[in-house]
């Protein structure tokens, strides 16, 4: 990990007040540099080779942690994968059928309903996703 992402690690870990471990800088140092959607298994197979000792369950925990602690988004897309997302800025997503890759979709707010806030409620989180086929895939399919 280069020093650049090793202190924007760091900042975003204090920030969201996790205290750093090796492991921790780390897992958020591979989704601070997968804007890819990974899920544990990408993100625990990835670094396995550097980090003899971790486990699939610390990777799983962490992300969990991470998520709680408002430091990444989990992207509830996928009925078989939790994916995880480091960019925490609100955006929508898309899956396709066919490849299974998870795209960033950006809101346009007037479009949505969260434009118009209800009285009374709060919205904590927010999810919006989009499924079919990417542009790879359907171009695939006409051929
Ligand atoms: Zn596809
Ligand atoms: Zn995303």
């Amino acid at each position: 990990m280069d020093t650049v992402v090793h202190s924007q690690v760091l900042d975003r870990l204090q920030k969201h007040g996790v205290k750093p471990s090796a492991h921790r800088m780390a897992i958020l140092g591979y989704m601070m540099q997968h804007y890819n959607h990974p899920c544990v298994d990408e993100i625990f197979a990835a670094l396995v080779p550097h980090y003899p000792t971790l486990s699939k369950t610390t990777v799983y925990n962490t992300l969990q942690l991470l998520e709680q602690q408002g430091a990444i988004i989990e992207v509830d897309i996928d009925k078989k994968n939790t994916h995880y997302d480091a960019d925490n800025v609100p955006h929508a997503h898309f899956m396709c059928h066919q490849c299974g890759r998870v795209f960033d979709f950006e809101i346009k707010e007037k479009n949505t309903i969260f434009a118009k806030k209800k009285a009374g409620f709060v919205i904590v989180e927010q999810q919006v996703y989009y499924k079919g086929y990417c542009k790879d895939c359907n171009a695939a399919k006409d051929n």
